[in-house]
């Protein structure tokens, strides 16, 4: 006849080396847990180098990122918000980020909350708006960061250009929307791709 479990030698021994052996459980909280090196926690985005492209919003499994674009009277700005009660930790974000810092994993795993608004982790960044039709074109840190990434090839690009050198304060900021595209002297202006392509047809 089979014995229980609890009866067996092999177990019993078990069961008694047990009793004089450290604990395999941690002692966290009462002694902070320090994870292994490769442990991903929750994702942080760095306000300085996040250029607010969205790629980690598009390539989010969980689609736990919002990209939020705000135009109105005020300033317009792009707000990535990320929730982190949905967020699965899985590290895509940080792996497909253009910068490669611009969201890092860290190795933060306790954090708790008590309604949805504790779990959002969000960063902000000005846009800049076509001048002739007010649409979207990027992020401002984004079209910076192509016009240092591109060097020298900005320059054939009048939008990232007019950036530029609006940046090092060369030329005045942006004109007024609602102007003439088709006017050849409007051709350096800053423009999404669509008003881009009607006045490159026009002029
Ligand atoms: S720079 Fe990185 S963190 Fe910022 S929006 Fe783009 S992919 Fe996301
Ligand atoms: S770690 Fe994964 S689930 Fe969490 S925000 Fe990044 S891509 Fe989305």
């Amino acid at each position: 006849m089979k014995l229980p479990a609890l009866f067996q030698i092999r177990v019993l021994k078990k069961a008694f080396a047990a009793l004089f052996s450290r604990p395999y459980t941690t002692s966290f909280p009462r002694v902070p847990f320090e994870p292994i090196l490769q442990f991903r926690g929750r994702p942080r985005y760095s306000e300085a180098d996040c250029i607010g492209c969205g790629t980690c919003a598009e390539v989010c499994p969980a689609d736990c990122i919002d990209v939020q674009d705000v135009s109105g009277p005020g300033q317009p700005l792009r707000r990535l918000v990320q929730h982190l009660d949905v967020c699965i930790c899985c590290g895509q974000c940080e792996r497909y980020c253009p910068t490669k810092t611009g969201i890092r994993m860290t190795n933060e795993f306790d954090f708790v909350g008590f309604q949805p608004a504790d779990f959002e982790e969000k960063v902000e960044k000005e846009l800049v708006l076509c001048e002739h039709c007010g649409g979207i074109i990027a992020a401002r840190a984004h079209l910076q960061w192509l016009v240092a990434r591109l060097g020298q090839l900005a320059y054939d690009n009048p939008t990232l250009m007019m950036t530029s050198l609006r940046e090092l304060g060369v030329v005045a900021p942006g004109l007024k929307t609602g102007v003439n595209i088709f006017h050849r002297g409007r051709h350096l202006s800053v423009q999404c791709p669509r008003c881009r392509r009607q006045s490159a047809l026009q002029v």
